[in-house]
């Protein structure tokens, strides 16, 4: 029997990282639907080769002139619910890996669905992390981390007890701008801030590692997947990203996942879990790799990681809130309508402005999540006189 996978975000980067692993594997791979937000041409080349049932695009616009004929699939479905739709459809696992906070009704969906989730996208956890366990749990599917730093820490527990882990290391790279002065980072463009120095990667990622908010918000994806406490997650920069993370045990030792940086690594985990299989990926030479260093970081420079970890430490709907002012102000970075230093400012504002909901459910989180995005715009529209 064939794996089944549904793909959201398969033009994406990690998505074609996803097909790479899937076309290397035919016996054990079938890709049963695929999910694109707005790059239709490179989704109709995926159909050709993979030949899915199902097809989503979740730009309205586009779907709209989009047909399933065009596509050659069976079903197309279409617009933000769509992707939804589409995950209801059979399937073993759902590879969620589209942008943003976007993710979570699909995510939710899947997991309602009885579907194993391996989760590249992590906003969704960080603002709604809460609900998404709590469903896997009553619904007994496995959510498994496909970021590199989790899928890490994932294989270092697996057949440990919680109660022995003392601490869990996430590596950071420190992004293209760690060590650079505050003030030499005004006029930083999209392209240099979407230059990763280890990592190739999609541009929003890219901009949250420059501003270290990625490790932020990877901060609380840990603390649930992991049920881990705000405290016994600590960050250590080791600019090589080749020890991908580190958990230390209550007796002193430290285990540590170590690969190279190619995320077809963790991918192929994740659709492979529990089993490991042959990988043809150029692997790891211990002899040839450079020293591996581990730092204690020095953020002062960078605010985001201490706004994600303010969030984090209030909890309720404060990581929604900043997840949806951070998004947005990439948005912006990207666009040309705000300054890199600004995206901190953005997210600071609406941490402090934006009411927090008190009882977190579905509809909550969502309300804080739009009133986060509205505030960060306006906010973005007075400041970017300033651009
Ligand atoms: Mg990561």
């Amino acid at each position: 029997m064939r794996t089944r996978i549904i793909l959201l975000g398969s033009t994406g980067s990690i998505g074609n990282s996803a097909l790479e692993v899937v076309r290397r594997y035919p016996d054990r791979f079938e890709i049963v639907g695929l999910a694109a937000c707005s790059n239709v041409e490179a989704l109709k080349r995926q159909c050709a080769e993979f030949r899915p049932r199902c097809a989503a695009i979740v730009d309205e616009t586009l779907a709209r002139e989009a047909t399933a004929r065009a596509l050659d699939v069976e079903k197309l479905y279409r617009g933000p619910e769509g992707a939804q739709a589409l995950v209801e459809e059979e399937a073993d696992i759902v590879l969620a890996a589209m942008v943003g906070a976007a993710g979570l009704s699909p995510v939710l969906a899947a997991i309602r669905s009885g579907k194993r989730v391996a989760l590249a996208n992590k906003e969704p956890l960080v603002s709604a992390g809460a609900l998404i366990m709590s469903e896997a749990r009553r619904m007994g599917v496995p959510v498994l981390p496909v970021d590199s730093e989790h899928s890490a820490i994932f294989q270092c527990i697996e057949g440990q007890r919680s109660e022995d882990i003392h601490q869990i290391h996430l590596t950071a790279s420190g992004g293209p701008f760690y060590k650079r002065d505050r003030a030499s980072m005004n006029g930083i463009s999209p392209d240099e801030a979407a230059s990763h120095p280890t990592w190739d990667m999609g541009r929003k990622i890219s901009v949250d590692s420059a501003t270290l908010m990625n490790k932020g918000l990877e901060i609380i994806e840990a603390m649930w997947l992991f049920d881990a406490a705000l405290e016994k997650i600590g960050v250590v920069i080791h600019p090589q990203s080749i020890v991908h993370s580190l958990v230390e045990f209550t007796d002193g030792g430290i285990l540590a996942h170590l690969g190279p940086t190619d995320m077809k690594f963790p991918i192929q985990y994740a659709l492979t879990w529990p089993e490991r299989v042959r990988a043809p990926m150029a692997r790891l030479d211990l002899t040839s790799m450079p020293a591996l260093t581990f730092a204690k970081p020095d953020f002062s420079e960078f605010p985001c990681l201490r706004l994600a970890m303010e969030a984090a430490r209030r909890g309720g709907g404060a990581p929604a809130i900043l997840n949806a002012a951070n998004e947005t102000a990439v948005e912006a970075f990207c666009e040309g309508r705000l300054p890199f230093l600004q995206i901190s400012e953005v997210v600071e504002a609406a941490l402090d402005q934006v009411e927090s909901p008190n009882e977190i459910t579905f509809d909550t989180i969502m309300e804080a999540d739009a009133a986060g995005r509205r505030f960060a715009r306006a906010f973005i529209d007075q400041a970017g006189v300033r651009v």
